[in-house]
This record gives C-alpha cells, sequence and structure tokens, in this order.
C-alpha cells in the first residue's frame, strides 16, 4: 500500500491550465519579495513579530479575541477538535465535511471524537435536521460536544451558507451547551460572493479558521481564532502534535499579503467559475451545477466517457482538473484567466466529443 501521492505521468507535457484545486498556485513574485523582507524571529518562543502581526491581525478581522498561525488547516480542525472536545465525544457535521472524508481518520487517530453525520443539500443542514440530531443525555449516548459547519461547504460545490441558517444552528448548539466550530477554509470566497464583513459571517462561531494555502494563493499556513483562553489552550495541542514553529514569518508575510492583495480579487474567481458554468453547459450531456463561489462541479455521465479518462485526455494536453466521488470538479484560481477558461472549455468540448 503506497501512501505518498503520486508524481506526475512522466510523459506528460507541462500543465498550462490548472484546474486541479486552488490549492496549487505559486507565489507570485510580489508575494515572494514580501517573504524575503519579512522580520522574523522564533515562532515557538513567541519571538516571531510577523506571526504577530498576522494572528492580530486575524483575530481583528474575524471579530475574535487571539488566533493562533498552523502549517495547514487540517491541523486547524484537528487543533480545535483536541480542544473543544474529550476523547468519546460526539461532533455534529454534514455527510460530506472534510473532517469525516479527507483527514486521513485523524479524528479516530488523535482527538478521539465520533462523528454525527448529517444529511442536506449542498453540504448544508438546516436547524430542523440539527434539532432532530439532539440525543437524549443518558449514560448509553454519547456526549455532543461541537458543531462544525464548512464555509463553503467545499464537497457541497462550494455553496455558501446563509447567515441566517449559519446563525441559527449555532444557536441552537449553544443552547445544548455545546461549543461551534467553523472550517473556513474558503471563509474568505463566502465573504466576498456575499458580501458580508467576516467578523459579521463567523460571529456565532466560538473558533474559527482559515486557509491561506486556497485561493489566497500563500505557500503554507492557516490561521485558527477564538477566544483568548481557547487559543492559550490550542496552543499546548500545536505543541504536542509538532505544529509549533521557528521563523515562520516568513510564511506569515506571504498570508499578510494575501490579506492586502489576494482578497477582493476573489470576485474575479467566482466570476470566472460563472463562466465556466456557462460554456460547459453548452456541452452535449454535461451536466452543470450551477456555481456560489470558485467551485464548479459537474457531471459527465451522459457523455460515455468516466471521469478518470476525461482527467487522464485532459492532463496530456496540459489540462489539470479533480474528480471527487464521480462528479468533475474545477477550481478557480488567481492562476486561471478568463482565456484560460474559454481554453478549458473548447477543450473538454473536444474531448468528449470524440469519446
Ligand atoms: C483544504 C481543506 C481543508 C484542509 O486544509 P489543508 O490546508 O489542506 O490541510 C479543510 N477543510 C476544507 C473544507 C478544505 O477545503
Amino acid at each position: 500500500m503506497v501512501h505518498a501521492p503520486a508524481r506526475p505521468p512522466e510523459n506528460a507535457p507541462p500543465v498550462r491550465i490548472n484546474l486541479y484545486s486552488d490549492t496549487q498556485t505559486r507565489p507570485t513574485a510580489a508575494m515572494k519579495e514580501a517573504m524575503m523582507r519579512a522580520e522574523v524571529g522564533d515562532e515557538q518562543h513567541g519571538d516571531d513579530p510577523t506571526v504577530h502581526a498576522l494572528c492580530d491581525r486575524m483575530a481583528a478581522l474575524l471579530g475574535k479575541e487571539a488566533a493562533v498561525f498552523l502549517p495547514s488547516g487540517t491541523m486547524c480542525n484537528v487543533v480545535a477538535i483536541l480542544t473543544h472536545c474529550r476523547s468519546g465525544d460526539e461532533v455534529v457535521a454534514h455527510e460530506t465535511s472534510h473532517i469525516l472524508h479527507s483527514e486521513g481518520g485523524a479524528h479516530a487517530a488523535f482527538t478521539g471524537v465520533q462523528i454525527m453525520p448529517l444529511k442536506g443539500a449542498k453540504g448544508m443542514f438546516t436547524a430542523e435536521d440539527l434539532r432532530a440530531a439532539i440525543r437524549p443525555r443518558t449514560r448509553y449516548t454519547p456526549p455532543q460536544r461541537l458543531l462544525e459547519v464548512e464555509q463553503t461547504a467545499n464537497i457541497g460545490g462550494g455553496a455558501v451558507w446563509p447567515l441566517a441558517q449559519l446563525n441559527a444552528v449555532a444557536e441552537i448548539a449553544h443552547g445544548q451547551g455545546w461549543g461551534t466550530h467553523m472550517d473556513g477554509a474558503r471563509l474568505m470566497n463566502a465573504c466576498v460572493a456575499a458580501a458580508i464583513p467576516p467578523a459579521e459571517m463567523v460571529a456565532g462561531y466560538d473558533s474559527v479558521w482559515l486557509d491561506f494555502t486556497k485561493g489566497l494563493g500563500a505557500p503554507l499556513g492557516a490561521v485558527l481564532a477564538g477566544s483568548s483562553e481557547f487559543i492559550g489552550q490550542a496552543w499546548r495541542w500545536k505543541q504536542r502534535l509538532g505544529g509549533s514553529m521557528r521563523q515562520a514569518g516568513i510564511c506569515a508575510a506571504a498570508c499578510l499579503y494575501a490579506l492586502d492583495h489576494h482578497v477582493d480579487r476573489l470576485a474575479e474567481d467566482h466570476a470566472n467559475a460563472k463562466a465556466l458554468a456557462r460554456g460547459l453547459r453548452q456541452i452535449p450531456g454535461v451536466v452543470v451545477e450551477e456555481p456560489e463561489t470558485n467551485l464548479v462541479f459537474f457531471d459527465i455521465r451522459g457523455t460515455g466517457l468516466d471521469v478518470a479518462r476525461l482527467q487522464e485526455r485532459l492532463r496530456m494536453q496540459g489540462i489539470m482538473i479533480s474528480g471527487l466521488g464521480g462528479r468533475v470538479r474545477a477550481c478557480l484560481h488567481l492562476d486561471v484567466s478568463a482565456p484560460m477558461v474559454e481554453e478549458a472549455v473548447a477543450a473538454i468540448r473536444a474531448t468528449l466529443a470524440a469519446a
């Protein structure tokens, strides 16, 4: 069993259009400049001024007391759940959530929580769904401790939870004495799409994190925010998991650069996603989900080609795209321009027609 990621096929041409993921962006020249100029110190010792600047800025942006810099979004979820819960507790989350499907079983391996998967369209559930999931408190039932939501919902098609629905489920959770946690890997996409300031969007959530390696285009890093008490506890788990860093200001500088230069432009990605969806919809047999943010999911079962073959044939034309559970996912980000979208639509059309 091989656990390492596959290398690209040897005979494949260089990737020209990368729709595989918004994690595939390369730092821009200006971002690298900012990294080079960063003042740094020993982060785990509390001496890195650029990391402090990033955490202070993120706490303010998200309306929380404090924040902590972590190497990845996955570590943010793991640290947050370790901080909110004890082993044997139950976390209530959507059945398509990242914590269930894409963290290598971290919650079974490290946090010891069980996750109750809720159903619902587009990666979301309603207040009624959540009320129906509340267990009686008996010696038999797992203690429910935490509500977890994804904003935007990735497998949900990049859908944006409406603010009223986010607040309604958070209120129910708090009414039960549970904590609330938001996986905000693509939070800024949601805020830009809904034109809602981040602090308002996350007000109902005790903890929230944002990934700098998705549409924001930084090479690594995520920031988890919450109360000072919560972040103080989170630091212990960060240390235990080996997430404490040294001259991390090099990376925090890229994140600060992204906050200044790569947030408003997410609207371009959303416009490109809509254009891609419009183009794909013209292709016979392709069923496209209407994008709300930067992710475009489509179904090619009506075309006679399967997802893996489409991926392979596009890759040989220098185009990368991802397959998720039988659907094709195209991801828009700062390295994909409007002309590239047109070219990708033409290539997908030709590839499906040839099949
Ligand atoms: C990417 C992603 C994560 C994990 O972030 P990494 O930085 O890749 O560890 C968590 N949740 C969602 C919804 C994501 O899209």
